[in-house]
């Protein structure tokens, strides 16, 4: 699970989370959705503590990240080790562009998990076969489509075996022809439980995909429901008027 509790954060004087509070039950898919920066990416991007929150809680399975004590920061290795348990998937798929799909997939097994490179390039293979990449293993990102790069970067994640995955807009970046393989791939993700923070504008992906939609506007969680009350039957103005933006 992920417990989110009184989170702020500021940069400088400015206010970006405010006091937010969400909780993600083990093996439930929680879309995240608001305007251009009301904080989406800020409040993902604090889960890994990738960026420091300044009060307020986050727990991983009950363990507090970034965090010994409020106001203690827990070491760097502490905090790489709970790291190695969150997989995240960006916009932007950040592979090397010197190596293979496999190679990109084997590589954090290899530095991070210590595997040895056969061990590694098996495990590789495995991944980019779930993601529907069997026949690309060998090529470099540059002789893929934006959307098998992103599934590419899905594979490098859940090769690691996360207990929880974050995604920033993973589809953004695409063709809206190469969107729908990079969603099917994550629908059956959630299919087998992984536990998924997803911050997205793909609403038919929220939808029908989410266990509950989170809506963010201000650096505040304005509401989180089922997606049937957020997307279809808003009772807040604000998530009424971002909606209609969508129509
Ligand atoms: P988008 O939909 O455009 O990705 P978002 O909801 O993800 O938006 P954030 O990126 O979380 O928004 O940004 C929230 C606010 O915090 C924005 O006003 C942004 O300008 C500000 N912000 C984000 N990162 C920094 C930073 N490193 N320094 C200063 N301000 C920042
Ligand atoms: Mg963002």
């Amino acid at each position: 699970s992920v417990e989110i509790r009184k989170v702020n954060k500021h940069f400088g004087p400015f206010h970006a989370l405010k006091d937010v509070d969400l909780v993600i039950e083990p093996g439930k898919v929680n879309c995240l959705i608001g305007p251009s920066g009301s904080g989406k990416s800020t409040l993902l991007r604090c889960i890994n503590f990738l960026e420091e929150y300044d009060s307020g809680e986050i727990r991983i399975d009950g363990q507090l990240i970034g965090y010994e004590a409020p106001g203690k920061k827990m070491s760097g290795r502490r905090l790489r080790e709970m790291r190695r348990s969150i997989g995240m998937v960006f916009q932007q798929f950040n592979l090397w562009p010197h190596m293979t799909a496999r190679e990109n997939v084997a590589e954090g097994l290899i530095r991070v998990r210590g595997m040895s490179k056969s061990e590694a390039h098996e495990r590789a293979a495995e991944a980019l076969t779930k993601v529907g990449l069997a026949d690309r293993m060998t090529n470099h990102p540059a002789r893929l489509s934006g959307g098998q790069q992103q599934r590419v970067a899905i594979a490098r994640a859940i090769a690691m075996e996360p207990r929880l995955m974050l995604f920033d807009e993973p589809t953004s970046a695409l063709d809206p022809e190469l969107v729908g393989e990079v969603l099917n791939v994550m629908k059956t993700l959630a299919g087998e439980g992984m536990t998924m923070v997803v911050v997205t504008h793909e609403m038919g992906f929220a939808a029908h995909v989410a266990d509950k939609v989170a809506f963010m506007e201000k650096g505040e969680l304005v509401s989180v429901d089922i997606p049937d009350r957020i997307l279809h039957h808003p009772e807040d103005a604000r998530i009424q008027s971002f909606l209609r933006t969508y129509h």
